[in-house]
């Protein structure tokens, strides 16, 4: 009998001494400490030096100046940098490249098997996270009449680790009305494409096939509902600033999509449309050009997000004759007024959320959108916190990312020097980790 209970005990304490030595082991291969000379933490109005953020597995243990390296963690230096939360962009196509000649993708489209058409977009999902961009809201992706959802497979694709991207909360196919900025038929010959498209595509005119429409987003994985409620600058029949939805369709549009549980990012240039849409409750007014000072005071009483999607409007201005007559025409109009609504919502305070656009120019050039709000007034500060925790609470995930504390996902970027005294730095990102897993790091 004592030789048994002896025999127990030593195995006992055998057992608590492998596991302790196997969790301490654990602990020294699985912390990272990141260093470097500054630190922004996604929402203060001011860097901090010495910067240092703990990680362990997928998750930051701890973010500050100047804080003691535990024992036996890893520590990776990145000099004179400045550490930031991943940077997000709330207005991205990943599925798509309209860079180049407008008629020629289009028709390229048409011609392209959509699993070809798919495996395109590997390499705008890499170019992406390795800006920086550790999160993206992928807002509409449609190929002419497919019904692949080439959105929620590059999501879960990116999720599962099969391919190298953000981490996306995509919309699926936008919501708009016939002959609207997302009908895709539109331009061309009368039923070409067999039938007027529907709720499936995401064409929908009333309350009630809006309200289908939404559901049937929602149904195949939409993450977030879009809609186009005016016009637009890449569609062949619209004015850029007319309305597309009625005042009781764009309700119908809201509630659902809240009852739902999800939010609303509505594409919107027009003045007018806007104006409904933020009555309505709309959760981001996306481009927003022509609106005028009391419709952004309406957006700051109500706290719409305002997602100016800059880059796009200068990408395209740069390459005009890459464009139909028609739509140059509608990209002058809109290039002309957004400069200063955007000067008149940063003045006013409306909250900005950083988003781009990426398909109308290259993937991976998602970071000059700070430079071009800075240049119309934003402070540096103010730009990156809208291209991080602004971004987080506008696509309700700011308990998970968006700033560097404790708890967070582990999402997180070396700019080189000090982006407030050079905002362009973000263009140059030298260490991506996301998720706690390092993506790209030229640092060394
Ligand atoms: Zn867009």
């Amino acid at each position: 009998m004592i030789t048994l209970f002896r025999l127990a005990r030593i195995a006992l304490v055998v057992v608590l001494l492998s596991a302790g030595i196997s969790a301490r082991a654990d602990l020294s291969t699985s912390v990272v400490a990141l260093k470097a000379a500054r630190l922004f933490d996604g929402k203060s109005k001011a860097l901090v030096t010495n910067g240092v953020v703990i990680v362990q597995g997928d998750k930051i243990v701890e973010a500050g100046s100047n804080l003691p390296i535990p024992n036996g963690a890893q520590i990776i230096d990145l000099g004179d940098a400045t550490l930031s939360p991943g940077f997000m962009d709330a207005h991205t196509h990943l599925t798509f490249d309209f860079s180049g000649n407008f008629n020629e993708r289009r028709l390229k489209i048409l011609e392209t098997n959509v699993s070809e058409l798919a495996l395109m977009t590997i390499p705008n999902a890499r170019a992406t996270v390795e800006a920086g961009f550790t999160t993206v809201r992928d807002l509409g992706s449609h190929f002419g009449d497919s019904h692949d959802f080439v959105d929620i497979s590059l999501r879960n694709a990116i999720a599962r680790g099969i391919i190298v991207g953000p981490r996306m909360l995509v919309a699926t196919y936008g919501i708009g009305a016939t002959g609207g900025h997302f009908d895709d038929t539109a331009g061309f010959r009368d039923l070409l494409f067999g039938r007027e498209p529907d709720y499936s595509n995401g064409i929908a005119d009333g309350p009630d096939a809006i309200r289908k429409a939404v559901r049937f987003q929602v149904k195949n994985g939409a993450d977030v509902i879009k809609a186009a409620v005016s016009g637009g600058v890449l569609s062949m029949t619209d004015e850029v600033d007319t309305p597309q939805f009625t005042p009781v369709e764009m309700a119908a549009l809201v509630d659902e999509t809240h009852r739902l549980r999800k939010k609303i990012a509505v594409h919107c240039h027009g003045d007018q449309a806007a104006k409904e849409a933020i009555e309505a409750g709309v959760d981001s007014i996306e481009h927003g050009s022509f609106l005028k000072p009391e419709t952004l005071q309406l957006m700051k009483s109500k706290g719409t997000y305002l997602v100016p999607t800059l880059m796009a409007t200068e990408w395209i201005m740069g390459k005009i004759e890459a464009y139909p007559a028609v739509l140059q025409a509608k990209a002058k109009a809109a290039g002309a007024a957004r400069s200063e609504m955007f000067r008149n919502a940063v003045k006013m305070g409306v909250k900005i959320g950083l988003g781009t656009d990426a398909a109308v120019y290259p993937h991976g050039q998602n970071a000059k959108e700070f430079k071009l709000m800075v240049d119309l007034g934003m402070p540096p500060i103010d730009a990156l916190r809208a291209g991080t925790s602004a971004d987080a609470e506008l696509f309700g995930i700011a308990h998970k990312v968006g700033t560097l504390e404790k708890g967070k996902l582990a999402d997180i970027v070396a700019i080189p020097g000090d982006p407030t005294t050079d905002i362009t730095a973000t263009e140059r990102v030298s260490f991506v980790m996301k998720e706690g897993k390092i993506v790209k790091n030229t640092a060394r």
